[in-house]
């Protein structure tokens, strides 16, 4: 035996039950959501050839430093998926799935990120990707599906926030524009910024350097570079939202981490989460994306919300919790654990959750572990059942009392107490 237990590695960690239960809920929810909408599940691989990553753009952050890669054993270089975008528009370059495609995503992605609350190595994501119209009121969907997804889980201090990056000629001017904002400022910027504005002036924006936070609020913004295609789209999604009826806030310098976007982006930031870790979701348009993994220029709409985050929101607002019990009913059996064998595999046929104890415990023991399962009721046999064909049937949680019953009555009783 090892002399301490392994742990997972860092920035990983093991979710367990109830834990587990109240993800598994939060996925299915989400299926359906994403469902009602027409959106139908896609199952990407957890790697890829790097390139498929690479074209995320080389100044980001998450495909320069903290992508896993690696050479596999024939040569290849392959990377675990830092997010899954990139792997569902190359899904459907290589399959060209007729248009519009309409898909939904779960599972986990990985990034070599400083571990913290609420930063891991592995984390999940739900998402959707819609790819073929380039109309406005998609876009509106995918942000109103994202929203309707949270008001689903009970969170009510969820922040929408929109911009528009311009499409990549608006871009050009703009990020020119930008550099010449800061270069005319260079001796006032932090040093990090500077390192940024060589590879990526439009993530300078991004710095919450104290250093730089005047010259950030003083940058010319999006806004004021966006051509009449542009923004007479983004003028159609806010419409849209508003008709929906989904609150958001127009914010001219929201950047996103990932280069492949274009005109609309947003993001959600849960108000009950610190600051640090608050960005429980985020999206946008990439218009371009597709055409740069192979298929012919289509344009893309989607969004990612991280799983770990959203579950921490609902902790911090008290929503959405864990599912109650794992079982509906417990078998104890006095008799020497035959009758347990069958008694649980009649109960489970029937739809219900059974379990039992094991290693011929006493009586007192199994009554304890019925306790402890959480079940609403208890099936009982002891000889004197056995010998007359019958179980008890106690209530654990209430004051109903218990019950004899014959074996054939036996499921019926199950299910009425259960109600
Ligand atoms: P991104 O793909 O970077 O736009 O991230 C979308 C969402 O995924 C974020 O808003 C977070 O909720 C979540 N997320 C991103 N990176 C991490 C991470 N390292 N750990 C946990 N959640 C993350």
């Amino acid at each position: 035996m090892a002399d301490q237990p392994f742990r997972a590695p860092k920035g990983t960690r093991d979710i367990l039950w109830p834990d587990s239960a109240r993800w598994r809920a939060l996925v299915d929810l989400f299926a359906d959501v994403a469902g009602s909408a027409g959106y139908l599940e896609v199952i990407p691989p957890m790697f890829e050839h790097v390139e498929v990553f690479r074209r995320l753009g080389e100044a980001t952050d998450v495909v320069r430093k903290e992508m896993y890669s690696f050479e596999d054993k024939g040569g290849r270089t392959i990377a675990l998926r830092p997010e899954q975008t990139a792997s569902v528009v190359r899904a459907f370059a290589e399959h060209r799935p007729p248009v519009p495609w309409k898909a939904w995503y779960a599972g986990p992605n990985f990034r070599y990120e400083r571990a913290q609350k609420g930063r891991f190595r592995q984390f999940d994501q739900v998402g959707v990707e819609a790819l073929g119209p380039e109309d406005a009121h998609l876009d509106a969907e995918v942000i109103a599906l994202a929203w309707r997804f949270y008001q689903r889980l009970g969170l009510r201090r969820i922040t929408l926030l929109v911009n528009s990056l311009g499409s990549t000629d608006d871009r050009q001017r703009y990020v020119a524009a930008l550099r010449a904002h800061f270069e005319a400022h260079l001796d006032a910027l932090s040093e990090e910024s500077r390192a940024t504005l060589d590879t990526n002036p439009l993530r300078v924006l991004d710095s919450r350097r104290e250093a730089d936070a005047d010259l950030v609020a003083a940058a010319p913004t999006m806004a004021d570079h966006l051509g009449d295609d542009s923004a007479t789209h983004f003028d159609q999604v806010t419409d849209a939202l508003d008709a929906l009826g989904v609150p958001f806030t127009v914010a001219p310098r929201l950047v996103r981490g990932l280069d492949y976007y274009v005109r609309t982006t947003f993001e959600f930031a849960a108000e009950a989460l610190d600051a640090a870790q608050n960005a429980v979701g985020g999206g946008g348009r990439y218009d371009g994306l597709a055409e740069d993994l192979g298929a012919p220029p289509t344009p893309g709409v989607g969004f990612a919300l991280g799983v770990d985050r959203t579950l921490l929101a609902c902790d911090a607002e008290g929503v959405f919790e864990a599912p109650a019990a794992a079982v509906d009913v417990f078998v104890v059996d006095a008799t020497g654990g035959n009758l347990a064998v069958v008694l649980t595999d009649r109960i489970r046929l029937a739809g219900l959750r059974a379990d039992r104890s094991w290693d011929d415990r006493s009586m007192k023991a199994q009554m304890k572990a019925a306790d402890r399962s959480g079940a609403a009721l208890a099936v009982i046999v002891g000889d004197d059942e056995r010998d007359n064909g019958t179980v008890t049937v106690r209530d654990l949680r209430g004051d109903a009392g218990q019950e004899a019953v014959t074996l054939d009555s036996m499921i019926d009783t199950l299910r009425a107490r259960l109600r």
